[in-house]
């Protein structure tokens, strides 16, 4: 039985994502931008005199030290991560054989469980959602040996994120990415233990939300955002390439999309109308930064990022909102009360 593709693809549009058009990287090297180098926390000595609830001097703490491992790991280059899988050792056994794959996609994601994954899927390898070229201009390819890709996805804490906008759930965002980071991190060392070759990434190198829909961890939503079964779009996902055998996952449906046409409860609670209102996902891109070709419900990426600068901190409200991730919105400053 042909299985139903979970994209709709125009492929003489649709071309590989080049990261310097993404916001994050823009702000970085940009100077044309009108935000380079600008800090999403520019206003927070200032925000923090008004006593905001939600965004007070204990709050910001919070959330920069959430950010803690994620910032740290980006400042390691990547081959001086060292697991037991570099000592030497290590070096002298041979390389494990895999003689059962779907035993050893049990295995990783025990493993992936073990080290912190609520939800990880399997994918081939699939090129066309690797970035074209990245943040610094250099072009992406990735070697043929990597045949699969492992998808995972952390919850994301679900009182921190119920205050959005106010910082305490910026501090539930943060600890996600420092999560993942850890997790990447660790699974990379198992795998490379083994003797095989990985390509460890949190947001880089490739697109991880179209990746997690082919290894079947969710679908898209009208938000822009991965919606898994268990915790809608409230989690943070990382990938990794690889040549470890491995048996694949397929795309789910769980009426994600014929749900949203009629909800638009994310769009209503968007402070800045980032968010279609379209029944219909489509082909129309809303701003530079979207990547045409793909039917869906594009997001205006350059109005939501606006929006952090305004708010002082990131934003999650069209998470909290959303049915299927299963919280109540609560005021800013009650993270403190629970
Ligand atoms: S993060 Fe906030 S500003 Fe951005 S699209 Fe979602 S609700 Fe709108
Ligand atoms: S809030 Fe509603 S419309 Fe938005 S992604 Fe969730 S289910 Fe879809």
């Amino acid at each position: 039985m042909e299985r139903k593709k979970p994209f709709v693809i125009d492929e003489k549009i649709y071309k590989r994502y080049d990261e310097r058009k993404q916001l994050f990287c823009r702000t970085d090297v940009d100077k044309e931008y009108k935000n380079y180098k600008r800090e999403i926390y520019e206003k927070m000595s200032d925000t923090i005199k008004e006593k905001k609830s939600g965004y007070s001097r204990i709050d910001y703490a919070l959330d920069s030290a959430a950010w803690t491992l994620y910032e740290t790991y980006k400042l390691i280059p990547r081959e001086n991560i060292r697991g037991l899988g570099y000592y030497d050792s290590y070096k002298s056994l041979p390389k494990y054989r895999v003689e059962d794959k779907e035993k050893m996609s049990k295995i990783i994601k025990r493993v992936a469980s073990f080290f912190g994954a609520s939800l990880t899927g399997i994918t081939n390898f699939d090129e066309r959602w690797v970035y074209s070229y990245d943040c610094n201009g250099d072009k992406i390819e990735i070697p043929e040996k990597y045949k699969y890709a492992i998808v995972m996805a952390v919850e994301m804490d679900r009182v921190g994120l119920g205050s959005s906008p106010s910082v305490t759930s910026a501090a539930a965002t943060a600890l996600g990415y420092s999560k993942i980071t850890f997790l990447v991190m660790h699974l990379g060392e198992f795998i490379k233990s083994l003797g095989y070759h990985t390509i460890d990434m949190l947001n880089d190198t490739a697109l991880s939300i179209p990746l997690a829909i082919q290894a079947g961890l969710g679908q898209l939503g009208r938000n822009g955002l991965l919606i898994t079964r268990d915790y809608g779009p409230r989690v943070r996902i990382c990938k990794i390439f690889t040549d470890l055998p491995l048996e694949i996952d397929h795309p789910i449906d769980f009426g994600v999309t014929e749900y949203c046409k009629n909800c638009k409860l994310c769009a209503e609670a968007c402070e800045v109308d980032a968010i279609s209102f379209d029944d219909e996902p489509s082909f129309e891109i809303k701003c530079s930064e979207n990547n045409p070709g793909v039917k869906k419900w594009y997001i205006n990426a350059e109005k939501c990022y606006d929006y952090w600068y305004e708010n002082g901190v990131d934003c999650a409200t069209c998470i909290t909102v959303c049915p299927f991730s299963k919280i109540k919105q609560n005021k800013p400053g009650d993270f403190w009360k629970i």
